[in-house]
C-alpha cells in the first residue's frame, strides 16, 4: 500500500454544485481536540478590556498552576488553554467571577464555537435548592433537576452542622440573556431556586451577570399587565 492509499478512509466529499466538503475521522477528532480538553472560553459581560490586560486580571483571579494561553475568538469572547485538569476546575467550579466588578462568564470549550455565531452568551453558576424535601436527595434525580433548569455541570450536596441542616448545590451553565427562573415545579413541590454570589443577579430584570444599578433593560407593564422587558435605547419615547 503507497501512502495515497492511506487517505481513502477520509475521503472529502464534493456536493452538486462542486463545493468541497472536508469531514473529520473519529481518529481526527481525538487527535485534534484532545489539546483543548481543559479550555475554557471566557467572556466579559457589559466591559471591553485590552487583552494583556485582561490576561494580567485573569491571571490574578484564578491563580493558575501553569501558564497559559489567552486566544482572542473575536466578539469578546475569549479561549483560556490550559494544560492541566485542576486549573480548569478549579475555574469551573468555584466561581462566580468578576474582573472590576464585571461579570466574567464562563463556559467550557466545545469543537464548534463560532464567537459571532453564539447569540447567547452562557455561563456557569451555582445554585441552591433550600428546603428541598429529603426524598429527592438522589443523584441520577437531582440531576435531573439540574439539566431541567440549565446544563447541569456538578452537584455538591452540603451538610451542615448548624441550622441548616442539608441542601443541594448544583452547577449549571444558563443563558446570561434570558431572565432566571425564581422556582420549578419538582413533583407537586413548589422548589425555590437561589442563585448564588452577591451583585449577581439583577433585582430588575432577572437576568445574570450584572446588577440592577448598571441594568439596560426597563420593565414596562404591557397591554395584558404582565411585564415585559425591553433594551434600553430601543424605545424612543421612554423617559
Ligand atoms: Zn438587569
Amino acid at each position: 500500500m503507497d501512502s495515497e492509499d492511506q487517505v481513502v478512509d477520509q475521503p472529502t466529499l464534493t456536493t452538486s454544485k462542486g463545493i468541497k466538503f472536508i469531514t473529520l475521522s473519529d481518529e481526527e477528532k481525538v487527535r485534534i481536540y484532545e489539546p483543548w480538553k481543559n479550555s475554557i472560553i471566557v467572556k466579559l459581560v457589559g466591559k471591553r478590556m485590552l487583552h494583556y490586560y485582561l490576561k494580567r486580571k485573569i491571571q490574578e483571579l484564578w491563580k493558575p498552576t501553569e501558564d497559559f494561553q489567552l486566544i482572542d475568538l473575536g466578539v469578546h469572547y475569549y479561549i483560556i488553554k490550559f494544560k492541566k485538569k485542576e486549573n480548569m476546575d478549579k475555574v469551573m467550579y468555584q466561581g462566580p467571577w468578576f474582573i472590576n466588578e464585571h461579570f466574567l462568564s464562563i463556559t467550557r470549550w466545545k469543537p464548534n464555537f463560532v464567537a459571532t455565531q453564539e447569540k447567547v452568551a452562557n455561563s456557569a453558576v451555582w445554585i441552591r435548592l433550600p428546603q428541598l424535601p429529603t426524598k429527592f436527595y438522589d443523584g441520577n434525580f437531582l440531576e435531573k433537576i439540574g439539566n431541567a433548569i440549565g446544563r447541569l455541570l456538578k452537584i455538591d450536596i452540603c451538610t451542615s452542622t448548624t441550622l441548616r441542616g442539608r441542601y443541594a448545590r448544583l452547577c449549571v451553565e444558563l443563558p446570561l440573556e434570558v431572565p432566571v427562573q425564581p422556582f420549578i415545579y419538582v413533583v407537586h413541590h413548589k422548589q425555590a431556586i437561589h442563585y448564588e454570589g452577591e451583585n449577581f443577579l439583577c433585582k430588575n430584570c432577572g437576568r445574570l451577570g450584572h446588577i440592577a444599578q448598571k441594568c439596560s433593560f426597563i420593565i414596562q407593564k404591557n397591554r395584558d399587565g404582565k411585564n415585559e422587558d425591553t433594551k434600553q435605547g430601543i424605545i424612543n419615547n421612554y423617559k
